[in-house]
């Protein structure tokens, strides 16, 4: 047998970028090579002690048996608590579910609405798995592209040029992986001001970097209480709390799509881990304004954005934005396309990206991948003194380009 056993569905889908490029630094780190991954987006802190000592409580206290599909209901309920806290939104127990990661909570929610055809509508440069996801369950992504100069921001009325009797969702996701751009409220509040026109357009916020902001705060689609019946907000703990391996995430919408995400769950996944969930009880619990680990870790993230943007700015021919939050660096590195080193020609970002880490050990992420072929992404979730040296590896290798 062969792999023309393999459906079309998994044929046709893309392996992540950036698990593809972490997986490839891992390799060449376990021939022994000094490798430094910029790739994976994930922070490079400990989860906080508290939520630690929970989880360890759980096992303790045999929470180990099947928990509920949509979650714990004590943990929708510290989620509410959450979205009341944090973002001034009126949720229930009922409008949540408890997916394993925000990915999850993702693809569930796809799965949910999409028919074959149907269209969402998705600004880029996007998170790498959002048009797999979108074909994975039938649909179709809509791009709409924005550029360097506006801070990689959409404009209200591309979302309505983007519009057809097609579309079914529209796709956000603010502070922005690859971009780190965050919106203001009144960028946000234009946007409402289109998206209310189409109730029949489910608009789903991804908004798993909420806490991760430098300049200015993070606002929610959902302040907004005109776009409530048709608002579906993403959410979870790996970025925020630092706990991307225990895998919680969740959604919180109208209770039609709570109840067909946890009909899916129930059938394909099952509840998320009963101890992953007791530590995320914990997690949503702690209020980020009065959390020494997360005050801690966005201002090692500020001061690294701020080092990394100047030391870019010294390689000649790369163009970059200030990123208002997430901690990732999408600079434009198209002035590269075309040059060679004698023996390779670089033509795009992907073969930039391996060259880079073949020629110096530095792993980032193609920006094609992210729909954005001009440019490479950054992962500063890294120490100053490792930012620095891969700056100094990524500006040696350039400079044999010409
Ligand atoms: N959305 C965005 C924009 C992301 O960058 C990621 C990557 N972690 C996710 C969702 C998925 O998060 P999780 O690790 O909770 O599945
Ligand atoms: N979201 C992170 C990233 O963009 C983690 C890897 C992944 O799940 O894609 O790197």
């Amino acid at each position: 047998m062969n792999n023309s056993i393999l459906s079309n569905r998994i044929l046709s889908l893309s392996e992540s970028a950036t698990l593809e490029m972490t997986r490839l630094s891992r390799e060449l780190k376990s021939e022994g090579k000094d490798v430094i991954a910029l790739s994976i987006g994930e922070p490079d802190f400990n989860t906080p002690q508290n939520v630690k000592d929970a989880g360890k409580l759980a096992i303790d206290n045999n929470i180990t048996h099947y928990p509920p599909v949509p979650g714990f209901l004590e943990l929708r309920e510290a989620i509410a608590a959450k979205l009341k806290r944090d973002n001034n939104l009126d949720y229930g127990p009922e409008n949540i579910v408890v997916s394993t990661g925000a990915k999850h909570s993702l693809i569930n929610v796809f799965m949910c609405i999409l028919n074959d055809g149907d269209e969402v509508i998705i600004p880029a440069p996007y998170w790498v798995s959002y048009p797999e996801m979108v074909g994975l369950a039938g649909g179709k992504s809509v791009v709409i592209n924005t550029d360097i100069d506006s801070d990689f921001k959409i404009k209200p009325e591309d979302i309505e040029k983007a519009i057809t009797t097609n579309t079914k969702a529209f796709l956000f996701n603010s502070p922005s992986n690859p971009t780190g751009s965050v919106y203001t409220y009144e960028e946000l509040s234009e946007i409402a001001k289109v998206l209310v026109k189409y109730p029949d357009i489910l608009i789903i916020a991804d908004e798993i970097y909420e806490y991760i902001t430098f300049d200015s705060e993070h606002h929610s689609l959902g302040s907004f209480p005109e776009l409530k019946d048709q608002l579906v907000i993403v959410n979870g703990v790996s970025k925020g709390m630092a706990m991307t391996g225990w895998r919680v995430g969740y959604i919180a919408g109208p209770k039609f799509i709570a109840s067909a995400c946890g009909k899916l769950q129930g059938q394909y996944t099952s509840g998320t881990g009963s101890i992953s969930q007791m530590a995320a009880l914990e997690a949503v619990k702690t209020d980020p304004n009065k959390s020494k680990e997360v005050s801690d870790m966005v201002k090692a993230f500020r001061e690294r954005r701020d080092l990394l943007i100047s030391l870019v700015k010294e390689i000649p021919g790369i163009k970059s934005n200030v990123p208002n939050g997430a901690f990732y660096l999408f600079p434009d590195v198209s002035y590269y396309y075309g040059k060679s080193n004698g023996d390779t020609t670089i033509n795009g970002s992907t073969e930039l990206c391996m060259y880079l880490l073949n020629e110096v050990y530095v792993a980032l992420v193609p920006g094609e991948a992210f729909g954005s072929p001009e440019c490479i992404r950054i992962s500063y979730a890294a120490s100053k003194e490792v930012i620095k040296e891969a700056v100094e590896r990524i500006k040696l290798a350039l400079s044999r380009l010409s």
